[in-house]
């Protein structure tokens, strides 16, 4: 078996882990990440947490060849950094690539997120099999990957561009991009709170599904306006796969059949009876999956 190590910087925080060829996570962890941090201290607080891992997984004889590194924004075309990201200022322009080689003496390809996440789901998840994948992750921030044919669109940032800021509402929420009604501005994990009365993502969930209705209709209504930007984006790409990760995917069902309903009712007839809308595979992880997958396999 073949093992690599993976990094997923996103705007909250760092996953953590090393992951098999079969995209089966060995070992994990967990650290915050800063808006303002410094990117040495970053960098700093990854080698802590993968490095005693590594040393693990080569005691049992099952060492890790490279290290697979997904991030929350847009690369520069060599994918040696970030030029662009909405939540993690600091890494711009930073040599995140060499400065991680130069910490692991070990391989470290960046991918944009979405990307990683999106080859997770196609590879290893519910989308198997899809050859119009469209890939959405929803968290901070709405990102988005597309897979055609088993290649990755990769049109501005290395990825198929900022699809979450489509306007749906144009009296919607403020985006953090300057315009109002975006999509990732009435889906994410801000509109999501704000929704359920100010509190936390794992709270509207977990209250959720023990019936607080407040909370019932803060997912229901985050789900309907995904379904609607779904139908919206779905023109553009016509995929027979829509897969919706990130951290508010781990409301489940009680999120995709709003999704779901709300995609029915929007999207024209071609692909509101032919497209599936699938949940993640993986709760989170996915991004930290498909880096690790796409060291282990990379695409032509
Ligand atoms: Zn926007």
């Amino acid at each position: 078996m073949r093992f690599a190590g993976a990094i997923d910087i996103g705007g909250t925080a760092v996953k953590i882990g090393i992951v098999d060829k079969d995209g089966t996570i060995i070992r994990r962890d967990s650290v915050p990440t800063s808006r303002d941090g410094e990117p040495k201290a970053l960098v700093d607080a990854i080698v802590s947490s993968l490095r005693p891992m590594m040393d693990a997984a080569k005691g049992e004889r099952n060492p890790v060849s490279g290290i697979g590194v997904s991030v929350a924004g847009f690369l520069d075309p060599e994918r040696l950094g970030m030029i662009h990201n909405a939540n993690l200022p600091a890494l711009r322009e930073f040599p995140l690539r060499r400065a991680l080689e130069n910490r692991f003496s070990l391989d470290c390809p960046l991918e944009v997120d979405s990307n990683a996440a999106v080859v997770a789901e196609h590879r290893h998840g519910a989308a198997r099999g899809s050859t119009r994948l469209l890939g959405v992750t929803l968290g901070t921030g709405l990102g988005g990957g597309v897979i055609i044919d088993g290649q990755l669109l990769r049109y501005t940032g290395e990825c198929a561009g900022d699809i979450g800021h489509i306007i749906v509402d144009r009296n919607g929420r403020l985006c953090t991009c300057g315009a109002r009604g975006c999509l990732e501005a009435m889906v994410n994990v801000a509109a999501l709170s704000e929704r359920g009365g100010g509190r936390t993502v794992r709270d509207i969930i977990a209250s959720a599904r023990d019936g607080d209705q407040v909370a019932l209709k803060a997912i229901s209504e985050t789900g309907w306006w995904l379904g609607l930007g779904l139908a919206s984006l779905s023109p553009l790409f016509s995929p027979d796969t829509i897969a919706v990760g990130g951290g508010i995917s781990a409301a489940g069902d009680l999120l995709l059949e709003s999704v779901r309903a709300s995609y029915h009712t929007h999207a024209r007839p071609e692909f509101r009876d032919h497209t599936r809308v699938v949940g993640s595979s993986f709760e989170g992880w996915e991004g930290m999956i498909g880096a690790a997958s796409l060291f282990l396999d990379p695409l032509a």
